[in-house]
């Protein structure tokens, strides 16, 4: 359908993009300008796209998220501007496909009309336009958009373009853009700035315009309110990261079950009870434990959807995942830069220390707080505190490990005398003991820490850090030394304060729900399903961060943690591990 004097042209196919030459050896050097390897002779960049210069003149943090480091979070927002794109699609307007080698840009214009033997480029917008003085006026992000647009078909059309139009849905109104000299230059210096960012492995600033960020698809991962709580610590953090998380952990426990693709769902067959169908846009992990089986298909549908499928022993142990990973050679350059620097390293296991004996000290605090009990833990309670005391003394990580393992048997010797005096005396314990486990306290322990490893691992690689560098444990077997790390933080709040509450809420039977074989304590199949429904609900229980100051799941709180890491390898924040439990 066109109007009276308006129509759709249809383009001269643009040939495809030449083949970029082959770089003839592995780049081992690494540039002292960019921090980035060099490009080999006669590299030419993969063009850029147009709407990364629409991020670039909104925010070149922006730019750099998701052009560099590719990060891209289709949000409601993001969604409804496809949804707006692909209803005109249906109607009036064509789309077309775009690319000059010699500006370095390709790009999907909404619809190109020819009006008086002139074409225009249109871009459709869902929002509203700027306000101006006079009649509403185009935003520079969109003016941007539009004049690479025109550029793009003039290099490719051989045509001389002179206005631009911007639609705004929600405004019903359409804004002229003349593709005027300066409009001209704004677009090629925006590309120079693009490449040289694209160039760099360093991470643009948090903008200085804080309205910006609330409308920013990548605020839950840019962290801008947070950095700026740890610029100006009387800065009251808007909150933009998400409190729960939305989708659900998929626990495959029966023996025999099997996972396969329905649709779009996840089916579970089991031999005992009816099948279950989850559709898959609800499912944020599958974990496969024992012996049951996933189908390749399913596993197929995970990996497309973004969804991590992990393994796990009956034991509790994970062998084997397939992980949806934050591809960033950026992040893990940043990260092993940041952990060749001893002081750095020194830094991170001081404050995860501190963070992880201050939750066992409060734990046992409050647990015993007006009891009778508090008198009974005073030296336990002395001996932490006395290891608190030396942790910002410690010269390295080996007195760290000293201080943190002195603490931790004063506080297991605390924690016994947490659970009720008239438990069943086999689901009490003397001291902690790791695998394989002798009683059924360590048991319920150790799967904690188990399902709390396998989630540190999952959040890690997602959020793009390597699990296998750490600051604080060392590679002394096949588990990653950062996700030993991270679970530091976690130990106290989702698993020993959970496992101590339902002991004493009796809700563990010391004999349905445990094994015994020889002198080693196993969770039977009843013990691990009541383990993980305690964790998944601890996971979503809210609990406000004392730092940034909102509350969130603690689910929630394992990302925002991960992700607080990952800008101290930026340089960024110095918030990490300063959470504490009240
Ligand atoms: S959240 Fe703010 S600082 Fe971060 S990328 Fe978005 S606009 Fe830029």
């Amino acid at each position: 359908m066109h109007t009276t004097d308006e129509f759709v042209l249809q383009l001269v196919k643009h040939p495809a993009a030449p083949m970029q030459p082959q770089s003839d050896a592995v780049a081992s050097a690494v540039s002292t300008q960019t921090g980035m390897p060099p490009a080999s002779p006669g590299h030419r960049p993969p063009p850029l796209r147009v709407m990364s210069l629409h991020a670039l003149s909104y925010c070149e943090r922006l730019f750099y998220l998701e052009e560099v480091e590719e990060i891209r979070v289709a949000d409601a927002a993001v969604f409804e501007g496809r949804q707006a794109h692909e209803d005109l699609d249906e109607g009036a307007l064509t789309s077309f496909t775009l690319e000059s080698e010699e500006l370095g840009l390709r790009g999907r214009v909404d619809a190109v009309r020819k009006r008086d033997g002139t074409l225009i480029p249109i871009e459709v917008k869902k929002g509203h336009a700027a306000p101006g003085a006079g009649p509403l006026a185009a935003w520079e992000s969109d003016r941007v958009q539009v004049g690479a647009y025109a550029l793009l078909l003039e290099a490719t059309q051989g045509a001389t373009i002179e206005e631009g139009r911007v639609r705004y849905l929600a405004d019903h109104k359409t804004v002229r853009v003349p593709i005027d000299a300066s409009l001209r230059q704004s677009v090629q210096d925006h590309i120079t700035r693009a490449n040289t960012l694209r160039a760099q492995v360093v991470r643009p600033p948090v903008t200085n315009n804080e309205r910006l960020c609330p409308r920013c698809s990548l605020a839950p991962v840019c962290l801008p309110e947070e950095e700026r709580t740890a610029q100006d610590e009387e800065h009251t953090a808007l909150r933009l990261f998400p409190a729960h998380q939305e989708r659900i952990v998929l626990h495959v426990l029966e023996h025999g079950a099997q996972v396969s693709r329905q649709g779009d769902s996840l089916l579970i067959k089991m031999r005992d009870s009816d099948p279950q169908v989850h559709p898959v846009r609800q499912v944020g992990a599958v974990v496969v434990h024992g012996y049951a089986q996933i189908s390749t298909q399913a596993l197929r549908m995970c990996s497309e959807h973004g969804i991590g499928v992990q393994w796990v022993a009956p034991n509790g142990q994970v062998t084997g995942a397939v992980l949806p990973a934050a591809s960033s050679p950026q992040r893990h350059i940043r990260q092993f830069r940041a952990l060749d620097q001893s002081d750095i390293r020194l830094r991170l296991a001081r404050l995860l220390v501190t963070a992880k004996v201050q939750a066992q000290l409060q734990f046992l605090l409050r647990s015993t707080r007006g009891s009778q009990r508090s008198a009974e833990i005073e030296g336990v309670i002395a001996r932490i505190r006395e290891s608190l005391r030396h942790v910002d003394e410690v010269s390295g990580v080996e007195d760290l490990l000293g201080r943190e393992g002195a603490a931790a048997s004063a506080y297991f010797e605390g924690l016994a005398r947490l659970l009720r005096d008239d438990l069943d005396v086999r689901l009490r314990f003397d001291k902690r003991s790791r695998r394989p486990t002798t009683d059924r306290f360590n048991g319920l322990l150790n799967w904690g820490y188990g399902m709390l490893y396998r989630e540190c691992v999952a959040t890690l690689v997602a959020v793009g850090l390597h699990p296998g560098l750490g600051f604080y444990h060392q590679p002394r077997s096949s588990a990653s030394p950062l996700a030993l790390d991270l679970m530091e933080l976690f130990r106290v709040p989702l698993v020993d304060m959970a496992v101590v509450g339902a002991l004493n809420r009796g809700t563990f039977d010391a004999d349905a729900d445990f094994e015994e074989r020889g002198h080693h304590v196993w969770l039977s199949q009843s013990g691990k399903a009541k383990a993980i429904e305690l964790f998944e609900r601890r996971k979503q229980e809210t609990w406000k961060h004392s730092v940034v100051g909102y509350s969130l799941s603690y689910g929630r709180m394992i990302e925002l943690e991960a992700r607080l890491l990952e800008k101290e390898y930026c340089g960024e924040g110095q918030l990490f591990a300063r959470f504490r439990l009240r």
